[in-house]
């Protein structure tokens, strides 16, 4: 048995497909004709057309533009004349068998954008890369796998799956995924539980301890995973299988309920969403709201920045569907692990650090007001909180809010009608905006704490790095005295104040949360009926007993351990 990082709950059995980028070996070899091989050639290229022509048809109807572009680019690629031409003229010029010559002229390609001046355009070597690698494989005659195209449900073996993995996949047939690398704030956890398909992460090797077809079952609420399991493993988690899907039956019975404890503490539980398409899945689940749109991916996997009228129409999809319940929509987010090709970030040293979020936003503010515009115009439609995060200072919130006044002026003065009701919020999670959040609540209706960045900048651990990941602990004793804080410092201004970090959909620690005052409580949908259950199993007077107990422990550990014997 191996154990990883519980990223998406569920209990998964079946068949391992291993999403490997294999290196393909390619040797020059004797040719019958030069005319043969340009029609091997012409052959190859016209399937992978066909092949990345359907895939694109598929993604565009099943997951929109965006994820399509992907597609378009590589078909842009092998549409290229002077590819095609230099090919050719190798194949014919030097007597060479077709994919020797092409790989050689691919590999010039490569090299020619890579050493450009511009990131966009270095980036787009690796999409040369990957778009040849699929006339290669016609070549060498070795299967694709299109994630887009499964034909069989399997569980996904990975390093780790890129956003565009994950925007093409075919979720029907995707059982579950198993990853090297990640934790349960990376990309692969969050999209894992958008997707509602369990998920184990971190799992170091799993891609050398398993191999294409083996059967395989897992845990994603205990991050256990079994290879080739005797048939006495298999009727247990074909049990375990059973009862979580019976259990997620009952939690439909608290559709339309509130989220109140036994003695009357009622709190919001909202959704987090990446993209107008989640909605879905926060309808599905009875979200009360949105407690975080990470507007972010309407500026990734493209080449230029989203106009005022497409972020608009974004905006006013979820406020709309949503309506009259209220969205926390997140101004840009970008830097960190969350580089924009096309905006030419500097390399830097510690980007975590550097120059990302709202410090990129007032610094290119063109890019903040064509949001902040967008914004404002959708606020017709339903019910609009705008939220600045990574605020680490005060003369920072008052800047923005500044550039936020002054696009209200711009539009009244256009003529530009707009809500008047609008609530305006920071996220805290930088530890300098806790420790001055009693200064800052006078200047915002509401503080939202992100957690997956909180907890990395209290305790200095990099929530990206597996090797330190044992340090990376929602209930290290100092995260949760920061919370408490916050929370007391927001109230005594009358603002509200929620949490949109991953720790507002943990079990463990909604007793402490909801003790500590927490108004709402967003996260994935997928945990939003089973945080409602366990609130309405709670007592509010006690889970303040329990919340001034747990911050006067002194270990992580000796925490979660309480934590577990309270709810057990
Ligand atoms: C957070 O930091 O807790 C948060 C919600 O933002 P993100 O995960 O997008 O950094
Ligand atoms: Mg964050």
């Amino acid at each position: 048995m191996f154990t990883g990082t519980n990223a998406s709950p569920g209990i998964t059995l079946g068949k391992a497909l291993i999403v490997k980028h294999e290196e393909l070996v390619i040797e020059k070899k004797d040719i019958n004709s030069v005319d043969e091989e340009l029609k091997r050639f012409d052959d190859a290229m016209e399937k992978s057309i066909e092949e990345l022509n359907s895939v694109k048809e598929k993604a565009l109807k099943d997951l929109g533009k965006e994820e399509a572009e992907i597609f378009e680019a590589h078909l842009m690629v092998l549409d290229d004349p002077e590819l095609i031409k230099s090919t050719k003229d190798k194949i014919t010029n030097e007597n060479l068998n077709a994919e020797y010559a092409f790989k050689e002229i691919i590999n010039q390609f490569i090299t020619i954008f890579e050493s450009m001046e511009n990131e966009y355009m270095r980036e787009r070597a690796a999409d040369i890369k990957d778009v040849s690698d699929r006339v290669l494989r016609h070549l060498l005659g070795k299967t694709i796998i299109d994630l887009a195209t499964l034909e069989e449900e399997v569980i996904l073996i990975a390093h780790d799956l890129t956003p565009s993995d994950t925007a093409t996949m075919n979720k029907d047939k995707v059982l579950g995924f198993l990853t090297n690398t990640g934790g349960r704030t990376s990309h692969t956890a969050i999209m894992a539980r958008s997707l509602e398909v369990p998920a184990v992460v971190g799992l170091k090797n799993i891609t050398e301890k398993v191999n294409n077809e083996d059967y395989i079952v897992f845990n994603g609420d205990s991050g256990e995973v079994i290879i080739n399991p005797d048939e006495k493993t298999i009727e247990k988690y074909k049990k375990l299988k059973l009862n979580y899907e019976k259990m997620k039956k009952e939690l439909e019975s608290l559709k339309g309920k509130e989220s109140i404890s036994t003695d009357g503490r009622k709190v919001e539980l909202a959704g987090n969403i990446g993209t107008p398409k989640d909605i879905d899945g926060l309808k599905n689940n009875d979200a009360e709201g949105v407690g975080l749109y990470r507007t972010e991916f309407l500026y990734m996997n493209r080449d230029n920045l989203p106009t005022e009228d497409e972020q608009y129409e974004s905006y006013k999809k979820v406020l709309e569907s949503m309506n009259p319940n209220p969205v926390v929509i997140r101004t840009l987010d970008v830097g960190g692990d969350k580089n924009l090709p096309y905006l030419e970030f500097e390399n830097e040293m510690n980007p975590f650090l550097g120059y990302r979020a709202i410090r990129l936003c007032l610094d290119k503010k063109d890019i903040f007001i064509t949001q902040l515009r967008a914004l404002l115009r959708a606020s017709n439609h339903g019910n609009l909180r705008i939220m600045f995060p990574m605020i680490s200072s005060l003369e920072e919130l008052l800047e923005a809010k500044k550039v936020l006044e002054g696009v209200k002026a711009d539009l009244n003065n256009e003529g530009i009608e707009y809500s008047k009701d609008i609530e305006v919020g920071m996220m805290i999670e930088v530890p300098s905006a806790a420790i001055i959040s009693d200064i800052l609540a006078k200047h915002v209706d509401f503080f939202s704490i992100g957690t997956n960045d909180l907890i990395q900048y209290t305790t200095a651990v990099d929530r990206m790095n597996e090797k330190i990941s044992y340090l990376y602990r929602p209930f290290n004793p100092a995260v949760l005295r920061l919370i408490k804080m916050v929370i007391y410092n927001g109230h005594k201004e009358n603002i509200w104040v929620g949490m949109c970090g991953e720790m507002a959909g943990d079990q463990k620690l909604i007793p402490i949360l909801l003790g500590m005052g927490l108004d709402e409580f967003s996260m994935s949908p997928i945990s939003i009926l089973s945080a409602r259950k366990l609130i309405r199993s709670l007592k509010y007077e006690d889970a303040k007993e329990i919340a001034n107990k747990v911050v006067n422990i002194g270990t992580a550990k000796e925490i979660e351990e309480y934590m577990e014997k309270v709810l057990d």
